[in-house]
């Protein structure tokens, strides 16, 4: 006995997902939060190689800026980063900052605490 099943023509086509872009903003991927620290000032950064066990600091930390490991070239997000205290910014304190491993210096070609300098106070 067969049951005639009426199918219906009616079948739902799932449609292609467009994507909903605005198709102006090229190579602008949401930025991801890959630091605890969002602003856009310097910050001071605790650093942890998982790959050496290794730990350092750096006043010059950035959002969204990794620094590379020194000793296996890994690129190391902050896990903790704080606001510069006051005398971290010293040039007295101020250790040389390594701008080779620094994602900020080495994007931009430059001293990413030069662009910190002066300060602006708003
Ligand atoms: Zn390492
Ligand atoms: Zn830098």
């Amino acid at each position: 006995m067969v049951i005639p099943v009426k199918s219906s023509t009616k079948e739902k086509i799932v449609a292609p997902v467009k994507e909903e872009s605005t198709g102006h903003e090229k190579e602008m991927p949401t930025q991801k939060k890959l630091t605890p620290y969002q602003g856009k000032r310097r910050a001071f950064g605790h650093f942890y190689c998982e790959e050496c066990d290794k730990e350092w600091t750096s006043a010059n930390s950035w959002a969204n800026c990794y620094q590379i490991c020194r000793d296996c070239d890994t690129c190391v997000y902050p896990y903790k980063q704080l606001k510069l205290q006051k005398g971290d910014g010293d040039k007295k304190k101020r250790k040389p900052h390594r701008t080779d491993l620094c994602q900020r210096c080495i994007e931009t070609h430059s001293c990413c605490w030069l662009m910190d300098w002066p300060r602006k106070k708003s």
